[in-house]
């Protein structure tokens, strides 16, 4: 494994542990030329797996964006990377049992939601907003009522929605008056 800081390829491990519940060895070495420390993983090698489009088409699987995907629902959210990968893990989990070795993104998305929904309602609704592509603030509405319907909504969080929700508006209002514009 070449050093990221000097490039030489001695290196020595320090440290080694299971992580992503098992499914990684992560490896701390340590560079036998300059000192450096750089962590490596190894992972069993995966089935490619493919994900099925809205529009039919399809795309190889990609954690990290997923990942990203995730990161930006949670923005200023008191998510933390490690719970964003666990919701990766789960997510992949599922997708290597598929027997095919191909999922539907919508598949994928439902299985994000339904742990963000747990963990942190404005990442939920944020992620819901990109992945079902709510056209309408109906369907915003439908999300959060179906929030409330758990147990409902913590009132700082509320606040928050409540803001998404008149923006929302204000843009579908912006959308139907570019439309008569047309
Ligand atoms: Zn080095």
């Amino acid at each position: 494994m070449r050093c990221p800081y000097c490039g030489q390829t001695k290196n020595r491990v320090v440290d080694s542990r299971t992580s992503r519940e098992g499914r990684a060895v992560r490896r701390r070495r340590e560079c036998r030329e300059c000192g450096q420390r750089f962590t490596t993983y190894e992972v069993i090698e995966e089935r490619a797996l493919s994900v099925k489009k809205r529009d039919g088409s399809y795309e190889p699987y990609d954690r990290n964006k997923l990942i990203r995907g995730i990161q930006v629902a949670c923005t200023k959210r008191p998510v933390t990377l490690k719970q964003i990968e666990e919701i990766a893990d789960a997510v992949e989990e599922n997708l290597e049992r598929s027997e095919s070795g191909e999922v539907e993104s919508r598949e994928i998305g439902e299985r994000v939601m339904n742990r963000l929904r747990d963990l942190d309602q404005v990442a939920f609704v944020r992620f819901a907003s990109v992945y079902t592509n709510f056209q309408d603030p109906e369907e915003y509405l439908e999300a959060i009522r179906e929030l409330g319907g758990r147990g409902g909504y913590d009132a700082a969080q509320l606040d928050f929605l409540e803001f998404v929700l008149a923006e929302e508006e204000r843009r579908a209002k912006d959308r139907k008056q570019a439309r008569r514009r047309r």
